[in-house]
């Protein structure tokens, strides 16, 4: 089969094109909705500025208001910038396109200013207010999202300082990670190889090359070229942490609190759940680092580089060719073996053209997964080259849209999941197409398997929990003081030697300027959800052959349930397991071992 009969996605369902009319209605139908909302605000001033403490039916009736119109201007808003992102995604040069998109972005920072005395007024509100305004078929379902969202409620500042604050974020707190990305798109990396220097960008896809000379040379030029820029880069993280800290030290007048606790909040979980999930992971250590040892062995070499992290199968390439038909029907029969249903799924995905495969000179790289909020229909976003990798990468984001497919049916307020439940179906779509394909592949087939296999324990058993720990020992000595690009360097550098132990000739002690996650301003400690999203679904994955046909039905309900719930009370719901204790994740980290022995047996043939 030729690249030529990928499918394209058809979006025509939702809108002819960008700018016809009835994508400019629903546009006009935001803004009208921002300005009914500030009607609203003005009516509500009293309340929302401290002066009336009462409650009253003008107060709960407008709140509500509130609730109806952010709601659908939600899904209108959600539903234009998927429409817009697909277009640029196949075309990333599509004027139009960029046109409207930096439209929708102000539209978008319009209505969520709007919302802001809203959010604040009712994140503190007493509770009998917080009731009566729950007491509605509108707002009922929202009961989940502000019994989480009050947990800060003590930690509140008058309601002006918190407008204040949000506001001055943007000139402060988030101008230091504009800052980042400008120098990172500035940096050159030499490459004397090929004559020339690239961008950091084009660099680290190297990394991801099977060129072992070539991955050498780009982390070393990487390395060097970050360097330049190291006095810059620690005062980012430095402000970063700085203003975060100062945050926390204001709202700590009730109860103190440290730098993990809006991390955990926005994770749903709690401290005890991260605390015995790294307490398994570094108990087993031995597991990944077994990983780390395989992967070198099979590359040459004692230890593994740090240059070798990313590294494809050393036989990548070699294995079966997966033409699309032929991906898809694996895929639906590696999903029928949980529930027909699930196989099904796949089936409606390719008739409805709801997936987007082929190969264009100006896609964007990369595969994702997303969905229209007015259809209630997935989409899935993928350059389809027929190797096992992108069917694996098809698995995966298929999972994800199944997840969002047995959520169609539910209220807006159940569906946003956070980053430590987002990954469950699809890391457990990869698994059960791995688990398929196993045996029954060819031998290069097999070890690529094997390799991501191991590859993967490597990145979540060892060099997330390795950038955790430094980013919680950069917290714990930021509160003495600002750090030096050097001393920077050396807490990376132990946090490397902790987890990675003997298994890595060097380690990277710039690791905290040339990874993107520690100088996010969105959000700090970007790390800790990827090794409980793994290991979770890992963790739900095993209890398949434990429950057998009762599986299924737990499945779909814990991916409904991820929403409306935290990640504790879905597993003690459907699995009656506590996830605060370790035994859960060292089931979890079982399941690696086994795939790791068989890497290892492997490689001793
Ligand atoms: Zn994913």
């Amino acid at each position: 089969m030729g690249t030529s009969s990928l499918p394209a996605w058809n979006n025509e369902t939702e809108y002819k094109a960008i700018g016809a009319p009835d994508f400019n209605a629903d546009l006009g139908q935001v803004q009208s909705a921002v300005e009914q909302i500030q009607a609203v605000n003005r009516e509500l001033a009293p309340w929302f500025d401290g002066a009336n403490k009462d409650a009253s039916a003008t107060l709960i009736q407008g709140l509500q208001k509130i609730s109806k119109l952010s709601e659908e201007a939600g899904i209108l808003l959600s539903n234009l910038s998927t429409y817009i992102n697909c277009e640029l995604s196949v075309d990333a040069k599509n004027a139009p396109a960029l046109k409207a998109m930096s439209q929708i972005q102000k539209t978008g920072a319009d209505l969520s200013t709007t919302m802001k005395p809203y959010e604040v007024y009712l994140t503190g509100a007493p509770e009998n207010v917080l009731r009566d305004y729950l007491a509605s078929k509108q707002t009922e379902a929202e009961a989940f999202i502000w019994r989480e969202r009050r947990k800060m409620k003590d930690l509140m500042l008058a309601p002006s300082e918190e407008m204040t604050l949000a506001q001055f974020k943007q000139f402060g707190l988030h101008a230091w990670g504009d800052l980042y990305d400008q120098i990172s798109g500035s940096i050159q990396v030499q490459l004397p190889s090929k004559g020339k220097s690239v961008g950091v960008a084009e660099a680290s896809g190297y990394l991801r090359g099977s060129d072992e000379a070539l991955r050498k040379e780009a982390w070393h030029g990487i390395q060097q070229g970050w360097k330049t820029f190291e006095e810059p880069c620690s005062a980012i993280l430095n402000n970063l942490a700085g203003f975060r800290l100062e945050e926390y030290r204001k709202r700590s007048h009730t109860r103190a609190i440290d730098f993990l606790e809006f991390p955990l909040m926005d994770s749903k979980i709690e401290r005890a759940t991260l605390d015995a999930m790294m307490e398994a992971v570094q108990s087993r250590i031995q597991v990944p680092r077994r990983a780390l040892k395989a992967m070198a062995k099979s590359l040459g070499k004692t230890r593994i580089d740090p240059w070798d992290i990313l590294a494809p199968s050393p036989r990548a390439g070699k294995g079966a060719s997966y033409p699309f038909e032929k991906g898809v029907s694996l895929i639906d029969e590696a999903f029928t073996s949980v529930d027909s249903r699930m196989g099904e799924f796949v089936r409606t995905m390719v008739k409805n053209n709801w997936i987007e495969a082929r190969v264009l000179p100006n896609k964007k790289p990369g595969a994702y997964c997303t969905g229209f909020m007015k259809s209630r229909t997935p989409r899935v976003f993928q350059t389809y080259m027929e190797s096992y990798n992108e069917m694996s990468t098809l698995a995966h984001e298929l999972g994800h849209a199944y997840h969002s497919w047995v959520m169609r049916d539910l209220p807006v307020a159940h569906l946003e999941y956070p980053m430590t439940l987002a990954e469950t179906a699809s890391i457990f779509a990869e698994t059960l197409l791995a688990d398929h394909i196993g045996s029954n592949g060819d031998a290069d087939t097999r070890f690529g398997i094997a390799w991501s296999n191991a590859s993967d324990a490597a990145a979540f058993l060892v060099n997330i929990p390795a950038r955790y720990e430094f980013e919680k020992s950069f917290y714990e000595a930021r509160k003495n003081g600002t750090l030096s690009a050097g001393e920077l360097s050396e807490l990376t550098d132990k946090a490397w030697r902790k987890w990675y132990g003997e298994e890595i000739s060097e380690t990277e002690r710039q690791y905290w300027m040339t990874k993107l996650h520690f100088s996010i301003s969105g959000v700090s400690f970007y790390n800790f959800p990827y090794t409980f999203g793994y290991l979770f679904s890992l963790g739900i994955y095993a209890k398949r052959a434990q429950m057998g046909a009762g599986f299924s039905k737990a499945y779909i309900d814990i991916l409904r349930d991820t929403g409306r719930m935290t990640a504790e009370e879905v597993i003690q719901k459907h699995l009656g397991e506590d996830i605060r204790k370790p035994d859960f994740w060292l089931g979890s980290i079982s399941i690696v071992e086994k795939k790791i022995a068989e890497f290892e047996k492997l490689l001793s043939h």
